[in-house]
């Protein structure tokens, strides 16, 4: 069942040259209980399809359903939806538990009632300790979580989380995300969380929206979006990735067969909706590649030209025979690991036909 439909919602601010359209006819549903995450670059019109979906701001064509009603009519207040903003926007001059039990004093309900409830909370995101302390004599992390509390209380169908974890330092905004994590299967709320972190996204999401200018690209899981990407963009937006410009020489089944500069020839399948012909990209994940030291058994041969040891893994760059982009091969390191490359060796590059992708150039 679905807990949120957006159905070919545009946002244009401005008028006339000044025109910006933040959300170009954008279309998503979004399941009950479901850990959704918007993910894309700074503009993309994240925030832009949360405040619509709040009632802070109108579409300006198309619709958003909440269980199925259209929620157009309903102001914010009225909306079984809550925000977490990126500024957490507490107010410091109240308690901890005051800024838990605002939002329900302000729904009218009963002091009694108000204070299970805080209580509830307190426990829930684990503040009792500090829930008589003033809001701006705890840390950013502690903030944090009051901000989850408190949008929590009134619970709403729906918590809508805009960047959350940006504010928090990097040891931290790891402990949050298991945090977040645990709440949304605790109170199986669905949460549309905001990113432009891919790894956070990756992580923590059952599914992904890939946003770029205004527009959807992709929607999947985290293991169709990684391994299946759609386009271009996505691909390169997430993770790190090989793109090898060729040409289609022919295609069958769901398969196409691409030629490169070097005159090798590479079959790859290609995302659905997709025709490849003329100008292509290859697209494949540096660990999905094996480098081979014996460059006639490479798919592709070329030149080591640097190797970069992370600890967990060796990088190798390989200068292609065709010439373009170095090919960055991605080993995994064990402590037996053997150093048996040197760079300046000839070297051949392999990787099997499901690890390669075809996309649009
Ligand atoms: P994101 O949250 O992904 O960073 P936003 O939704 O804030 O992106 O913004 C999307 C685009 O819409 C940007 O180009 C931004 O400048 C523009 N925009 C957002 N809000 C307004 C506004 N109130 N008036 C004019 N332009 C806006
Ligand atoms: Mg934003």
């Amino acid at each position: 069942k679905n807990a949120i439909e957006v159905r070919g919602v545009r946002k244009v601010f401005g008028t006339g040259e000044n025109q910006v359209a933040a959300l170009d006819t954008v279309s998503v549903s979004i399941r009950e209980n479901e850990f959704f995450t918007l993910l894309g670059p700074s503009g993309c019109g994240k925030t832009t399809l949360l405040r619509l979906i709040a009632g802070f701001d109108f579409p300006t064509a198309g619709e958003i359903l909440l269980h199925g009603q259209d929620i157009a009519p309903l102001p914010p207040y009225k909306r079984p939806v809550n925000t977490v903003f990126q500024s957490y926007a507490l107010f410091p001059h109240m308690t901890v538990a005051q800024n838990i039990g605002f939002g329900l004093e302000m729904l009218g309900k009963p002091k009694a009632e108000i204070e299970a409830r805080v209580a509830q909370m307190l426990k829930l995101v684990k503040m009792e300790a500090l829930k008589a302390r003033r809001t701006s004599q705890i840390s950013g992390g502690q903030q944090q979580r009051v901000a989850l509390a408190r949008a929590l209380a009134p619970q709403p169908k729906v918590l809508l989380l805009d960047e959350p974890l940006s504010a928090l330092d990097y040891k931290l905004r790891k402990e949050m995300q298991i945090e977040l994590k645990r709440l949304q299967n605790e109170t199986g709320i669905t949460f549309i969380f905001v990113t432009h972190d891919q790894e956070e996204a990756l992580t923590m999401s059952d599914r992904i929206a890939v946003m770029s200018a205004g527009k959807i690209l992709q929607v999947g899981t985290p293991r169709d979006i990684y391994d299946r990407p759609a386009e271009r963009f996505v691909a390169d937006f997430i993770g790190e990735t090989n793109f090898l410009p060729g040409t289609v020489l022919s295609k069958q089944a769901g398969v196409a067969t691409v030629k490169f500069a070097s005159s090798a020839t590479i079959s790859a399948g290609y995302p659905e909706g997709f025709n490849p012909t003329g100008e292509v990209t290859l697209v494949v994940r540096p660990e999905h590649a094996d480098l081979v030291p014996d460059p006639a058994k490479g798919t592709i041969t070329g030149t080591l030209s640097n190797i970069v040891y992370f600890g967990t893994d060796t990088h190798y760059h390989v200068k292609l025979d065709g010439g373009g982009e170095n090919f960055i091969v991605r080993h995994q390191n064990s402590r037996s690991s053997a150093v048996i490359y040197e760079t300046g060796a000839k070297v051949g590059i392999q990787f099997e036909e499901d690890a390669a992708r075809v996309l649009k150039d």
